[in-house]
């Protein structure tokens, strides 16, 4: 078990979990346009002097003659993602920006960059301005055109992209870090797949040249991300498929960890169960109305009373067809139970609270399964602002 869930271990988990799912990079853009936006008009209301003294500096110290700028260009969307005091924002923007530069184009000419990176330098300084102002509609603004011209241009470039490994976090890793990451990138490439007998501990001992105690670091952390784990009666360390509960628990344990609190769920939850539920509405099948009719039923059958983290929100998220949104969504709502009044089944209260969030949720799949998905977006809305009283 690790205990103090660092930064850099639960990024490289959930960075594992959605490329070993193969999330592609047009998801990434578009759940970065999401959560940055949201970043973007937070920070705008947020920054204080100091934060707005650091930002600028940090537009200063970049220049487009950095010719390998791509990890360089995100520090300053990290510092405004800090400045915007979400913990679950500062996450998941690191996760997201560290997938975007898994993709590298070989081919791109040293010309090419210069220009992608003028303009990217370009519009950091128009966003700390805007920052520094306190204009969180312009502050949305710059980000999204800044995004989207990262996308076109990433669309625009010819040759497929290619995924490289992820660097881990922070400095030179040590022997058990380089381990880990050596065996996930093997299995997030396809290399080695769930069941595989990676070797025994003497053997992978031998192998890396480490101590026996740099091995067990690396397993400890290869356990964490759900990638690998030891099993002594097959021979060693073997390859398990992550699965989402698990990575959605990693996350969520290194939010409460980073104290969030009920505000900052309810923030992040409006903004991408909002974009979600938009992108569900252009691709909901019949298949997926009926299911979400079935879900409706069991909710009722069940007496259900799980106000806000219920069953009905990651479905709807997963129906976005994002699977870096969905993940998140999952790991909201996963906390939010942390925070949600959980009154006793035999009271009145909770057949009260049971009735409203069926209602409530009848009433988006209603709009939804009838093709209004504006109206169940506002009607998401309503329901989400109507759960933050309920939280303590
Ligand atoms: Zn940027
Ligand atoms: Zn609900």
């Amino acid at each position: 078990v690790v205990s103090e869930p660092d930064t850099g271990t639960t990024v490289n988990a959930v960075i594992a979990y959605l490329l070993f799912n193969g999330v592609s990079l047009g998801e990434v853009m578009e759940a970065r346009v999401t959560l940055e936006q949201i970043v973007a008009e937070l920070a705008a209301t947020r920054a204080d002097d100091l934060q707005i003294a650091l930002l600028r500096a940090q537009v200063e110290r970049e220049t487009p003659d950095q010719i390998d700028g791509t990890d360089r260009h995100h520090i300053l969307h990290t510092m405004i993602a800090q400045t915007a005091a979400n913990p679950a924002a500062e996450l998941f923007v690191e996760i997201l920006g560290r997938l975007t530069v898994q993709w590298v184009y070989p081919a791109v000419s040293k010309r090419r960059r210069y220009e992608a990176l003028s303009a990217s330098h370009a519009a950091h300084r128009a966003l700390v301005d805007a920052i520094a102002g306190g204009d969180q509609v312009r502050c949305q603004h710059i980000m999204r055109r800044h995004l989207d011209g990262m996308a076109r241009w990433i669309d625009e470039h010819p040759g497929e992209p290619q995924l490289t490994p992820w660097a881990p976090i922070g400095g030179v890793p040590k022997l058990g870090e380089q381990l880990a990451h050596s065996i996930a990138v093997d299995i997030v490439a396809g290399r080695k797949m769930p069941g595989n007998v990676i070797g025994s501990e003497a053997e992978l001992i031998e192998q890396y040249g480490l101590s026996r105690s740099a091995f067990r670091e690396g397993v400890r952390l290869l356990e964490f991300q759900r990638l690998a784990t030891m099993r002594h009666g097959v021979g060693g360390l073997v390859v398990t498929s992550p699965n989402v509960s698990a990575i959605v628990d990693a996350a969520a344990v290194y939010l409460e960890f980073r104290h969030i609190t009920a505000d900052d769920l309810m923030e992040m939850r409006r903004g991408l169960e909002l974009r979600a539920i938009e992108l569900a509405a252009r691709r909901l099948t019949a298949d997926d109305a009926s299911m979400l009719q079935g879900i409706l039923e069991e909710e009722l059958a069940t007496d259900y009373s799980a106000p806000a983290g219920g069953r009905l929100h990651q479905v709807l998220a997963g129906l976005s067809g994002n699977r870096a949104l969905t993940l998140f969504i999952h790991v909201l709502a996963r906390l939010t139970m942390n925070f949600a009044e959980q009154p006793s089944p035999t009271t009145s209260r909770f057949a009260e609270l049971a009735r409203s969030t069926h209602q409530a949720h009848q009433a988006i799949v209603d709009a939804l399964v009838a093709g209004d998905g504006q109206l169940a977006r506002r009607r998401l809305g309503k329901h989400l602002d109507a759960l933050g009283p309920l939280m303590h």
